[in-house]
């Protein structure tokens, strides 16, 4: 089966929005046997649209839209592509009724342009919406199935798997397939490195497939394994996980819906640990992905970013000598640091991080890129020292993520002396 994606919206076509739809779709079409035809943008336009429509359609088997589904005047899909296939359009009184009941609920403001999201050409099947008000369709053109589902990202997470795919699934019967899938999440090896690492493992022998999707600061391996029978499905995904497992054991943090910050908030919750945090190089981002974490008040006690000598000195009380002595980017005020904050912040657990994120400031001794990262727990204080060669915001997103790996495996147990 081949398929064609169309993109829809000004945004694009302007390049104020970076299309992430089509490749997120196209990764989640790998499916043997499909294959993705083509990828095209248009804007808001009802030529453009039905133009585009045509030309996808012409060398595919089915065909994804997204875009344009919104209440407002600039979104024209739904009438666009019914005006391409000569449909009337009609309003789906049941999609109406839960829409108006999502406002209701969420005690928004009804105003008429948000029926528009309930009108649908005529012959159309609805694709619900999970999470927003507007749904999407199918339908089906001299044997060609196009589904239309709104670009919002998230909502295209939520509507490709739940909505279209099946979709496309049954239409296309092929013989019934489990699909069993895996992402690892790796820190402190690059794609080539992990790439390397499995050189010797023979997957496509195995029938699992592998895909490699960088993350920053994280390396994501994602292993598929499919099979006529759910059991061996799950077998051959499991033998796979293992081999990788085996090579690259010391990456590893997380796997599938897991994240640093998730994990590292179960541990101090489980463990009813708390935690404060000082942040310079940072800037806040350690705190900013912790309390992304619902239920974060557990262990968060603060987070201060102490940008200054100063506020290094009067919030946190690293004497002014050290900072004179040694720097404000050195392993004696990172420890003074993370210790300055435990004990203000009365908490188990104090984390600090001081560098140099540049482009300047950097002497020979401590290049652009030297990070120190302490983590004390009272009784005993350990400091990292790293060196990164990125630029200003990879060199703060790698040092949260190392901060946070700290903590991790200072909570798994996985702490080296050193
Ligand atoms: P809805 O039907 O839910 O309103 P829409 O596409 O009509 O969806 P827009 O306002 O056009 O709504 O887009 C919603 C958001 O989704 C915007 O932030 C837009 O930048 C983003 N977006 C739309 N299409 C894409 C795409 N192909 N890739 C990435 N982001 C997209
Ligand atoms: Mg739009």
């Amino acid at each position: 089966m081949k398929v064609g994606i169309l993109t829809i919206g000004n945004e694009l076509t302007s390049g104020k929005t970076q299309d992430t739809n089509s490749s997120f779709i196209a990764r989640q079409l790998n499916v043997p046997g499909w294959q993705v035809a083509a990828m095209m943008s248009v804007g808001d336009d009802e030529n453009a649209i039905r133009g585009g429509l045509n030309y996808i359609m012409g060398i595919s088997d089915a065909v994804i839209v997204t875009g344009g589904l919104g209440p407002t005047a600039d979104d024209i899909t739904t009438v666009a592509i019914a005006s391409t296939f000569s449909l009337k359009l009609y309003t789906n009184e049941d999609v109406l009724r839960h829409i108006q009941g999502l406002f209701e609920k969420h005690r928004l403001k009804w105003t008429p342009n948000n029926a528009k999201q309930a009108v649908f050409p005529e012959g159309a099947e609805t694709i619900c919406n999970p999470i927003g008000t507007a749904w999407g369709f199918s339908l089906k053109r001299n044997g060609i199935i196009v589904a239309v589902i709104p670009g919002v990202p998230a909502e295209v997470r939520r509507m490709l798997p739940e909505g279209v795919i099946p979709l496309f699934r049954r239409e296309f019967t092929e013989e019934a397939q489990y699909v069993e899938s895996r992402t690892i999440k790796l820190f402190g090896i690059a794609e080539a490195g992990v790439d390397q690492a499995l050189a010797d493992v023979d997957l496509a022998g195995l029938g699992v497939n592998i895909g490699f999707y960088p993350n920053f600061p994280e390396n994501h391996v994602v292993l598929i394994a499919r099979h006529a029978s759910e059991a061996e499905a799950k077998k051959k995904l499991k033998k796979a996980e293992g081999y990788v497992k085996e090579r690259l054991r010391d990456y590893i943090f997380a796997y599938d819906r897991e994240t640093l910050e998730s994990l590292v908030a179960s541990l101090l919750t489980e463990r009813k640990l708390t935690l404060a945090v000082a942040e310079s190089c940072t800037g806040g981002l350690i705190t900013d992905r912790l309390t992304d974490i619902p239920g974060s008040s557990a262990f968060l006690e603060r987070g201060v970013v102490t940008y200054s000598n100063v506020s290094k000195t009067e919030l946190l009380g690293v004497p002014e000598q050290v900072l004179h002595e040694f720097g404000a980017v050195s392993e004696q005020t990172a420890i003074l640091m993370a210790e300055g904050v435990r004990k203000i912040g009365k908490t188990d657990l104090g984390l600090a991080v001081t560098g140099i994120a540049g482009p300047t400031g950097g002497t020979e001794e401590k290049p652009v890129g030297t990070v120190f990262i302490a983590l004390t727990d009272g009784k005993k204080t350990i400091c990292h020292r790293s060196f990164y060669r990125w630029d200003r915001r990879r060199i703060k997103m790698v040092s949260s993520q190392s901060a946070l790996m700290m903590l991790k495996r200072y909570l798994t147990g996985e702490m080296r002396d050193d």
